[in-house]
């Protein structure tokens, strides 16, 4: 299949030093492989979006040199997508409905004598499985993928090597739609993905968490599995990941050569020192492949991480 690689930024703010990383990758491993590349703004998380911000950011990569082979896709324009993708887990017996709240949640874990939180998250113990007998009477409010048997996830990462992961016991049931009726984000990034035909996921190492529960969605819809690679971030000054939330800066991009000069610094890339915004971005298409190959010959390019307390699952 030919390559197909996308940027997907949520539209709660504009790009600052860590999401131009991940959007440069994207692009150069899209150009580096003659491929296209293609941009979503991820807006399903509606009452985190910034109005005005999706055209922000779409100007932002333009002033950047980095302009999609098609037209953006909003993912608000996507519902009927998605409710078919929900239809047809439910009809498969891969996703239910979910009766708890964060208060049922927690009694029942509190039963079990469970303690286990990940990301100060509960793993979803189970309860309104079918086999135990679903909602108990109670209104819908969530629906969920049911991750028994799937046994642990193996998957590949083109940066960081071999990485697993057990979503039943790691991460439990999880939601596809949430208790107030929006998609959440694992079911929607796995629907677009498939529907455009993406073959290579390149996004930041915050989001590789969030992979082997893409992958079982992949699964259960019958979809084609991408690659993977995800990229370093970029860490503020108290050593934690750059992010909107934590304040990060908007890019100054007075100077777009240098925006670009310095996220293929953090991508690893050696370019000339100057150069006018094409030179620096056709440089780094070259360092991109010179890297991709190296790394094809050492079959990694960074050792194996376990995923940590940066990990992160957009709302
Ligand atoms: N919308 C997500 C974010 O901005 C990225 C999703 C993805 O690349 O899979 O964090």
């Amino acid at each position: 299949m030919s390559y197909s690689g996308r940027f997907a930024p949520s539209p709660t703010g504009p790009l600052h030093a860590g999401s131009l990383v991940a959007a440069l990758a994207s692009w150069l491993d899209a150009r580096a492989h003659g491929g296209r590349w293609l941009v979503r703004i991820e807006d399903v998380d509606r009452p985190r979006c910034v109005a005005g911000v999706d055209a922000v950011i779409l100007q932002q990569l333009a002033r950047c040199g980095l302009l999609p082979d098609a037209p953006p896709v909003w993912q608000s324009t996507r519902d009927a997508a998605y409710a078919q993708a929900l239809q047809t887990l439910v009809a498969g017996g891969s996703a239910y409905a979910c009766g708890c709240t964060r208060k049922d949640v927690d009694d029942a874990l509190a039963a079990q004598g469970v303690v286990h939180q990940r990301h100060g998250e509960r793993v979803y113990p189970g309860s309104c499985r079918p086999e135990r007998g679903g909602l108990h009477g109670r209104l819908a409010r969530a629906m969920r993928l049911h991750t028994g048997r799937s046994g642990p996830i193996d998957w590949h990462d083109r940066r960081l090597g071999a990485q697993r992961q057990n979503v039943e016991t790691e991460v439990g049931d999880f939601v596809l739609r949430r208790a107030d009726g929006l998609w959440a984000y694992q079911l929607a990034v796995v629907v677009d993905d498939g529907w455009r035909g993406v073959t290579d996921v390149v996004r930041g190492a915050d989001l590789a968490d969030n992979t082997p529960r893409q992958i079982l969605l992949q699964r259960a819809l019958g979809l084609p599995e991408p690659r993977y690679l995800h990229t370093p971030l970029v860490l503020g000054a108290d050593g934690n990941k750059l992010s909107k939330q934590n304040g990060a800066q908007a890019l100054d991009l007075a100077d777009p050569a240098l925006a670009v000069h310095q996220a293929a610094q953090v991508l690893g890339l050696a370019l000339p020192a100057t150069g006018t915004l094409a030179e620096t971005l056709a440089a780094a298409v070259r360092a991109w492949a010179g890297m991709m190959a190296g790394a094809a010959a050492s079959s990694s390019l960074a050792p194996p991480i376990t995923p940590h307390s940066e990990d992160r699952t957009p709302s």
